[in-house]
C-alpha cells in the first residue's frame, strides 16, 4: 500500500499495535534511510543547537560502513531504530530472509555499539500481516507515522505543505537522512521547529512518546 502525508483510520486499525502517533501529545522527528556521510553531520548539529532528540531509522549496511556517524548519532544521545539491514520491502521477503533483516541489523547494533534495538520502522512503509507476526517475535515495536514530509522529493515546498496541512500536537515525524534530503533538511527542520512553536507543541524524546 501506498501511504500519503496521514495514513487513513482503517489502515491504522488493521495495524493497530504498530504505533501511528506520539502517545504523550509531543512531537517525535524520525529520520529514515542514514547515517550518511553528507546530511547526518548537518542534522546532529543541527539538532545539539535546537536541543532535540530524535529516532533515527538507519539501515544496517549504512550503519556498519559509516561507523562514525553511527557513534555520533548515539553519543549525542539520540536512538537508533532498525529499517532492515539492506533496506528491503520485507512484504517481498520470505519469513527467513525478513527474520535475517531484521536480526543481522540487531546484532550489528549489540556486538559494535552495545544498543539494544527496540523499535523498526518497515522500508517504504510497506506491510502486511506477516508484518505483526515478525514484530512479535523478534520483540519490536513497529514504529509508523502521521506526518510524511516527502523531504526525499527535494523540494521545501513540499516539506512546507506538509507542515502546515499536517502537523498536529501528537506528530510522529518522517524525515530523511540521505543524499536525497542534504540540500533541504536543514530547513526543513527549521520550518519544523517554528511550526511547532507557533502551534505551541513542543517536542518528546524518543522513549517518552513511544511508551
Ligand atoms: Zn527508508
Amino acid at each position: 500500500m501506498k501511504f500519503l502525508y496521514d495514513p487513513p483510520l482503517l489502515i491504522k486499525r488493521l495495524f493497530k499495535d504498530f504505533c501511528w502517533q506520539t502517545s504523550n501529545n509531543k512531537i517525535l522527528l524520525t529520520l529514515d534511510d542514514g547515517p550518511n556521510p553528507r546530511s547526518t553531520e548537518k542534522i546532529l548539529n543541527l539538532f545539539s543547537k535546537l536541543e532535540i532528540k530524535a529516532l533515527f531509522f538507519c539501515v544496517g549496511k549504512n550503519v556498519e560502513r559509516y561507523s562514525e556517524w553511527t557513534k555520533n548519532i548515539l553519543n549525542e544521545g539520540h536512538i537508533i531504530g532498525n529499517h532492515t539491514f539492506n533496506h528491503k520491502i520485507l512484504t517481498r521477503l520470505n519469513k527467513i530472509d525478513s527474520l535475517e533483516e531484521i536480526n543481522s541489523f540487531n546484532s550489528l547494533m549489540i556486538e559494535k555499539y552495545d544498543r539494544k534495538v527496540k523499535y523498526f520502522r518497515p522500508p517504504f512503509g510497506m506491510v502486511n500481516f506477516k508484518t505483526k507476526k515478525l514484530m512479535k517475535e523478534t520483540g519490536m515495536k513497529c514504529v509508523m507515522w502521521n506526518l510524511l514530509t516527502y523531504d526525499y522529493k527535494k523540494d521545501i515546498k513540499k516539506v512546507k505543505f506538509s507542515v502546515n496541512n499536517y502537523l498536529q500536537i501528537n506528530s510522529m515525524i518522517v524525515l530523511h537522512d540521505s543524499n536525497k534530503t542534504e540540500d533541504i533538511i536543514e530547513d526543513s527542520i527549521k520550518y519544523i521547529v517554528d511550526a511547532v512553536s507557533k502551534n505551541g507543541f513542543d517536542f518528546g524524546v524518543p522513549e517518552e512518546c513511544l511508551k
